[in-house]
């Protein structure tokens, strides 16, 4: 095969892209994608499987996804006059929303560092991305996005609220200066809702220009891959012609279905998370050489100094745990890692090989 057919056809941008990695976790105890450490008790799967048996996968799914809409209309209190749609994971709601853009308002903004995704996504699509950098303590530095809002007149401008990779969550006041000043959209991105326990959704009717994201993935369900987008119908339902007809599949949906009914199960799960992480976080802070930041996530995003990132990475791979190395992802991320809270006894496992690692 020639390469250069291969360069004439494929656009630069991808060409110069390097694939999203995903590292191969096979016997290692997995601390690094923010899931949900836990199963389902055998009488639910059990009930689920019968559950699965309606599925007829002679048959196109539900293309109107309308038994999901109206339990998760219910489930999540959903305010009259807001319209949702779904995604095969929010990632696709993100690649969704870049799609739409028109190529006169081609700019796309976010605090860095943030979720990889919206630039990774953006640049693929040869949109401008513009990443404004968080201060020091990982505060967001409202002036220079005002600033940066102003200049550069973005038509997106994503928030993960609490943001990935640093746990905290900005203050409110500030996502609606932003709002107020922002001539496009606003996602927020509220793929952490159950650890943050914190929602723009009751004030989305104030905020014409806002849509609202989140994910059933760090709730217990990453294998499902459902994400869901709110907001006015006037964008929901352009975005929504974007979407491919069938893509959240039948047994997508049933099990979707079924575990909207059983959602206390998940929010126990978190609600232990939440306890845990609380632990985890003194105990971290305690090891001399590690520094830890406060999170409303189930992750903790921690600086280590002797030795760096890459060896403690590196070395607790060879002591068969697997968390999530950030040195080089953004100079604010000097020798920063995070780690997934996991079951108690994974959490301590970590704690243990971590303080034998580390010197201050
Ligand atoms: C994990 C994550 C997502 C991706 O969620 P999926 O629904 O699994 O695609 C989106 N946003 C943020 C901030 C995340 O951390």
């Amino acid at each position: 095969m020639s390469e250069d057919r291969v360069s004439k056809i494929i656009k630069p941008a991808i060409l110069a892209a390097k694939a999203y990695h995903v590292p191969d976790s096979g016997g290692l105890t997995k601390l690094d994608a923010m899931e949900n450490p836990y199963s389902w008790p055998e009488d639910v799967k059990d009930e689920w499987s019968r559950c699965l048996q309606q599925a007829e996968l002679n048959r196109y799914p539900d293309a109107s996804l309308s038994e999901l809409r109206s339990r998760l209309a219910h489930a999540l209190n959903l305010p009259d006059k807001v319209a949702m749609m779904f995604g095969n994971g929010s990632d696709e709601l993100i690649q969704i929303i870049l799609m739409a853009l028109n190529k006169t308002s081609n700019v796309v903004m976010a605090p860095e560092p943030s979720f990889v995704m919206y630039r990774l996504l953006s640049s693929m699509m040869e949109l401008e991305f513009v990443g404004v950098p968080l201060n020091k303590d990982f505060s967001l530095n409202l002036p220079a996005m005002l600033e940066s809002i102003a200049k550069t007149k973005p038509a997106v401008i994503f928030i993960a609220w609490p943001n990935n990779p640093t746990g905290n969550a900005f203050e409110q006041e500030e996502l609606e200066e932003i709002i107020k000043v922002a001539p496009g959209l606003v996602v927020i991105d509220e793929a952490y809702h159950a650890f943050a326990q914190k929602s723009v959704m009751s004030c989305l009717h104030k905020y014409p220009n806002v849509l609202l994201m989140r994910t059933l993935s760090k709730l217990g369900l990453a294998g499902l891959r459902l994400g869901m987008l709110f907001g006015a119908s006037e964008w929901i339902s352009e975005l929504d012609k974007l979407r491919l007809p069938y893509n959240i599949g039948s047994l997508n949906q049933l099990s979707a279905n079924f575990i909207i009914q059983n959602i206390q199960l998940l929010e126990q799960q978190a609600e232990r998370i939440r306890n845990d992480r609380e632990g985890l976080f003194n105990s971290l802070s305690k090891i001399p050489g590690v520094e830890a930041w406060k999170s409303e996530a189930n992750f903790i995003l921690f600086r280590v100094s002797n030795p760096g990132a890459d060896e403690v990475h590196q070395e607790l791979i060879k002591q068969k745990i697997l968390i999530k190395n950030l040195q080089g992802a953004h100079p604010l991320l000097e020798n920063c890692l995070r780690v997934t809270v996991g079951t108690p006894e994974e959490n301590e496992l970590f704690l243990t090989k971590l303080g034998k690692i580390v010197t201050a």
